[in-house]
C-alpha cells in the first residue's frame, strides 16, 4: 500500500505565542511573548525528518512564519527534498518574492493559506492594497493560494467588498468562525462543553447561513457544531504530527501535549496504527483529513498539490472558483451589506 504523506505541523520558531507582526483582537496566542525560538540547527532538523523516511507535507502555522527566525533556512531545507512540500499559513504582509524564487517556489511545492486581518494591522486600507499585491504575485507564479477571514463580528461588515475582489480575481476564500468573546477570545479547546448553539449564537441568521453555505459537511459537523471527536479513529501520530521548536512531538494541534517522543531521538518512531481520538474538540480543518467518520466518506489516500484547507473542503483550484453553495453565499453577502447600511 502507498503511504500517505506525513502531515507535519512544524513549530520551528515557537508556538501559538511566538512572533507575529499583527495584533489581532481574536488571536489564539493572547499571551504573546514574541520570542524567536529557532535553534538554528538545520543539520539536526534535516537528519531528524529524513530519518522518518516519509514523503512530507509540512505546515507552518504558528506566529507569522515569514517574519520568524529560520524561515528561509526551513524553506531551503524542505526544498532540498523533492518529496517534501510546504503549506504556509501567513498574514501575507511580507513580500513573497524570495519564496517564489526558492526551489520550493520554482518547483510548485509550496502553497499559501493567506489570512487577511483588517483589525490586526495599523492601516487596513494600506495593508489591504499590499495584501492584494502579494496575492497577485503568488498567482502570477502559479502558487496555489487559499484566503481566510475570521468571522469576527466587528469585521463581518467589510467581508462583502473583500470577497468580491477575491472572487473576481479567482482566489478561493473561506471564513472561519470564532467561539466566544468574554474578556477576550476563548479557543474551542478551552470550552470543553460547547455545542453548536454556543458557537453560532453570536451570529445573525444570514451570518450563520453564510458560514454554512461556504463550508463542507464534515467541517460543519466538527468545526461549527463542534461535535466531539473523542473515541473516533484518527491517523494522528501515524500520518500527522506536531513538532515543537525543541523537537518534542505532539499528536496534533488539538493535542499538542500528548507526547509521542522527541524527533531528535534516533529511536523515535511514528505510531503504526490508528488512534482513538483523546480530544473533545478537533480544529475543524486539518483534522478532517485524518479523523475517520464514514458518514463523510473515506480519508483521501493521497494529499494533493494544494493548501490543506482546500483539500479538506474537497475543492480544487478552478476558474471561476467553486464553493459548496455559491448562490446562497452571494445572497447572504447582499443581506450582510444591507444589514450594515
Ligand atoms: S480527531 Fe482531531 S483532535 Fe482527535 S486526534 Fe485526530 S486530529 Fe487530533
Amino acid at each position: 500500500m502507498v503511504e500517505r504523506e506525513l502531515f507535519v505541523f512544524w513549530q520551528f520558531n515557537g508556538d501559538n505565542q511566538s512572533f507575529c507582526n499583527n495584533t489581532c483582537p481574536y488571536c489564539y496566542g493572547q499571551d504573546k511573548h514574541y520570542r524567536h525560538l529557532w535553534n538554528g540547527r538545520v543539520d539536526l532538523w534535516e537528519q531528524a525528518f529524513t530519518r522518518l523516511n516519509r514523503d512530507i507535507y509540512f505546515v507552518f502555522s504558528y506566529g507569522e512564519a515569514f517574519g520568524s527566525k529560520g524561515f528561509y533556512d526551513c524553506v531551503d531545507l524542505i526544498g532540498r527534498h523533492p518529496n517534501w512540500r510546504l503549506c504556509i499559513v501567513t498574514n501575507l504582509s511580507y513580500d513573497p518574492e524570495r519564496l517564489i524564487l526558492s526551489r520550493l517556489g520554482r518547483e510548485k511545492r509550496v502553497f499559501i493559506s493567506a489570512s487577511w486581518h483588517p483589525l490586526g494591522v495599523k492601516d487596513r486600507f494600506v495593508e489591504w492594497e499590499k495584501f492584494k499585491k502579494h496575492l497577485l504575485l503568488l498567482k502570477a507564479a502559479s502558487i496555489p493560494v487559499h484566503v481566510h477571514y475570521v468571522w469576527y463580528k466587528p469585521q463581518i461588515q467589510w467581508w462583502p467588498q473583500y470577497f468580491m475582489w477575491l472572487d473576481k480575481n479567482d482566489f478561493r476564500a473561506s471564513v472561519r468562525r470564532v467561539i466566544k468573546f468574554s474578556s477576550g477570545f476563548k479557543v474551542p479547546v478551552v470550552n470543553k462543553h460547547v455545542g453548536s448553539k454556543f458557537v453560532l449564537s453570536d451570529y445573525t441568521k444570514v451570518e450563520k447561513e453564510y458560514l454554512l453555505a461556504s463550508t463542507c459537511p464534515k467541517v460543519i459537523e466538527y468545526g461549527l457544531k463542534l461535535s466531539s471527536p473523542k473515541g473516533q479513529f484518527c491517523s494522528a501520530g501515524q500520518d500527522m504530527i506536531l513538532v515543537k521548536h525543541d523537537g518534542d512531538v505532539g499528536l496534533c494541534a488539538d493535542k499538542p501535549d500528548y507526547k509521542l517522543g522527541n524527533i531528535f531521538d534516533e529511536t523515535f518512531k511514528l505510531r503504526d496504527c490508528l488512534i482513538r481520538c483523546p480530544a473533545v474538540v478537533c480544529g475543524g480543518d486539518y483534522g478532517m483529513l485524518h479523523m475517520i467518520d464514514r458518514r463523510f466518506g473515506d480519508l483521501p489516500k493521497q494529499l494533493w498539490n494544494d493548501t490543506f484547507i482546500s483539500q479538506v473542503e474537497g475543492i480544487r483550484q478552478t476558474s471561476p472558483v467553486l464553493y459548496p453553495d455559491k448562490p446562497k453565499m452571494l445572497r447572504c453577502l447582499e443581506a450582510i451589506k444591507n444589514q450594515h447600511k
